[in-house]
């Protein structure tokens, strides 16, 4: 059996080439490079010939097998997303749902659909780490509307066993990011439709919202004469009640890491 290299244009050849849109992209050529990147699988498309699959050779065949390795959690997740009724759940979500029975999911100004089996499709790039808090959210048991108050990391529930863990990952890295790169956080403001607030002491003070109903803010002071930078991520009180303190943890420290990478490839253009 051929072994070709996986290519976006070796891929191509497979699929039928109609551009349909139903694997949540605008052609077949974006969903094969897609599959390249890892952000598809070719269950995507549901219009592939598993024999023209496996006539592509092994190394293509174990790309799409990694769905069988995918978290036991997220597969329960998956299976819960099942038993909801999307259209009597997106109001109380903060989402939107469809005809076609699919529930839509904002996250930082970008759509995110889930199915009825639990899977997510996006134009945009589907981070893995956004994957299992957004399924979190949606089958999360209990939901509360936004408060306006805004508390500290440990004061959510289940956050003072956390609180280690979110600081060395998730304040303090942003707070490095930050002091080396004074314009980052308003670049994220246009980047992810945040907005800018006031907030004691704080030079800037920004609200993003990674899911609908769990709006953070983030508030920065740079460093004085005397005094170090401080940092520090505050969350609506409704948090606690919408998302467990594990996804809240993994939402924020992706998103970290996210920004560290907008900051990289910022230096390097
Ligand atoms: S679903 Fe398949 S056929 Fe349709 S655009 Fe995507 S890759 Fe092409």
């Amino acid at each position: 059996m051929t072994n070709p290299k996986l290519t976006p244009l070796n891929l191509y050849k497979i699929t039928p080439r109609t551009n349909c849109g139903q694997c949540f992209l605008p052609s077949c050529l974006a969903f094969c490079a897609a599959v390249v990147a890892g952000q598809k699988t070719f269950a995507d498309c549901p219009h592939l010939r598993q024999e023209d699959i496996a006539s592509l050779g092994p190394i293509i065949q174990n790309r799409d097998n990694r769905d069988s390795a995918r978290p036991e959690f997220l597969e329960k997740l998956e299976k819960k997303v099942a038993n909801i009724d999307f259209q009597r759940a997106a109001p109380i979500l903060g989402c939107t749902s469809d005809q076609n029975n699919q529930l839509h999911v904002n996250s930082l100004g970008k759509k995110f659909t889930v199915d009825k089996q639990g899977k997510i499709h996006s134009e945009c790039h589907i981070i893995s780490w956004v994957q299992a808090p957004i399924l979190s959210y949606v089958t999360h048991p209990t939901h509360i509307d936004i408060t306006g108050n805004w508390i500290s990391f440990r004061e959510l529930k289940g956050g003072i066993d956390w609180q280690g863990l979110f600081t060395s990952r998730c304040e303090k890295p942003l707070r490095s990011l930050a002091d080396a790169n004074p314009d980052l956080l308003t670049d994220l403001i246009d980047l992810f439709m945040g907005k800018e607030t006031i907030w004691y002491k704080a030079d800037i003070a920004l609200i993003l919202h990674p899911l609908p109903h769990i709006p953070i803010l983030i508030c920065y002071q740079a460093a004085d004469e005397d005094l170090g930078s401080e940092l520090t991520i505050f969350f609506d009180e409704c948090c606690g009640a919408n998302l467990h303190i594990k996804s809240i943890y993994t939402l924020c420290a992706g998103l970290v890491k996210m920004f560290e990478q907008i900051a990289a490839s910022h230096h390097n253009s």
